[in-house]
């Protein structure tokens, strides 16, 4: 009997285990050191002016909203297609999402279905890297600049993936990064906000640990050390030096990642070519992913439907998923829903599934996953 192929394994070894027992054996396992030089690593890595370590893309998100000014009364547009918690951030601040549609081709939000979702009260807009697939910021940009409302980017799955030659996120504003497992680069659970507003990043620094004047890390390098003062209403919203820790393991590996993933998706993509009502995801002109979500529409041609296709890869011990969600169709948001619906929104989401696609993923593997989309009726040979 194979052995059971998941949709995503994260990729972790030695180095980090040992990164590990370094900060355990150090003493200071909360926000400290490691925390910093994670955060300095990664700015330099995503090109981005100031970075800010959270303990999540949720919790990053947040404090990008706040930090821009967003509050109760405002319109923030997002995508529907996309997970959950880009909706809820905006709820968090108590501001009202409005949702956009986006391209059938890459799953993004373009000018164009943007312009389309904007009202007279829209502040804000979150544009997502969906799956890894680079946004055209640009494009989202000529219609938010126009209107002077603010462009928050959720690059939860970005790291690693291009726009124009740079890494996706370092021509934004403000962008928001997740290091969930089911991500491309993982510390556990863990986010990030890049920016390049030093004001915006102090600001962030201070409400991610209660808002705070003087850092615990910095407090407890004196021996006297000096009164603190609790500026605003702040969070929780920490990463802790064990998490940082095993990123910057994560980081250094990441453009070797990434190149194994574009190899497993270049491997899919020619199997998937010559097969009649499958389409698979392929990188946009402006830039490349990192295909954090390697997904594939089923057409009418295909013989089976999407969740057809879906039973015939489980009963083959292959653990594939629905494509990515429509937040709109989900109970807290779906009196949101616009009256016209969000028809290439609704076509993915009912269309497409997600391909495995980790490190580790052998071509036989692979070849095992081909074999039934080439045949999901079975005669697998
Ligand atoms: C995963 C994800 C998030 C949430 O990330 P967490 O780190 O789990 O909070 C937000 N936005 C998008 C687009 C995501 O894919």
């Amino acid at each position: 009997m194979a052995e059971r192929i998941s949709v995503m394994v994260p990729w972790l070894g030695a180095e980090e285990s040992d990164a590990l027992a370094e900060v355990v054996a150090s003493g200071w396992v909360a926000q400290g050191p490691r925390v910093a030089e994670f955060e300095a690593r990664f700015a330099e890595a995503m090109q981005a002016p100031f970075a800010v370590a959270t303990s999540s893309c949720t919790t990053a998100l947040q404090l990008a909203l706040i930090v821009t000014g967003i509050g109760e009364g405002d319109d923030v547009v997002v995508p529907s297609l996309s997970f959950i918690a880009t909706t809820n951030a905006v709820r968090y601040v108590g501001a009202n999402p409005v949702f956009a549609d986006v391209d059938p081709a890459s799953g993004n939000m373009t000018g164009r279905t943007l312009a389309a979702a904007m009202t007279p009260a829209t502040r804000a807009v979150i544009a997502v890297d969906q799956g890894g697939m680079p946004l055209d910021l640009d494009d989202i940009r000529a219609v938010a600049d126009a209107r002077s409302t603010v462009v928050i980017e959720d690059a939860a799955c970005g790291a690693g993936s291009t726009y124009k030659g740079r890494p996706v996120g370092a021509g934004a504003e403000i962008t928001a990064w997740s290091f969930h497992p089911r991500k491309v680069l993982t510390t556990g659970e863990g986010g990030m906000l890049t920016t390049r507003r030093e004001d915006w990043a102090e600001r962030a620094r201070r409400l991610r640990e209660h808002s705070m004047s003087i850092s615990a890390a910095d407090r407890h390098a004196t021996v006297l050390a000096p009164a603190e003062e609790y500026t605003e209403v702040g969070f929780n919203f920490r990463m802790t030096d064990l998490q940082a820790a095993v990123g910057l393991v994560q980081l250094a590996r990441l453009p070797e990642i990434v190149a194994r993933r574009r190899a497993v998706a270049a491997r899919y993509q020619a199997a998937i070519a010559p097969i009649a009502g499958l389409r698979a995801v392929a990188d946009p002109a402006h830039g490349t992913s990192n295909f954090q979500s390697f997904w594939v529409e089923v057409g009418p041609e295909y013989p089976v439907d999407r969740d057809g296709l879906l039973v015939a890869l489980a009963e083959a011990d292959i653990s594939a998923r629905r494509g990515i969600m429509a937040a709109h169709r989900q109970p807290p948001y779906r009196a949101l829903a616009p009256e016209e619906g969000l028809p290439a929104t609704e076509r993915l989401h009912d269309g497409t599934l997600i391909l495995p696609v980790y490190h580790q993923l052998t071509d036989e593997d692979q070849d095992r996953v081909i074999a039934v989309l080439r045949s999901p009726g079975g005669d697998r040979r």
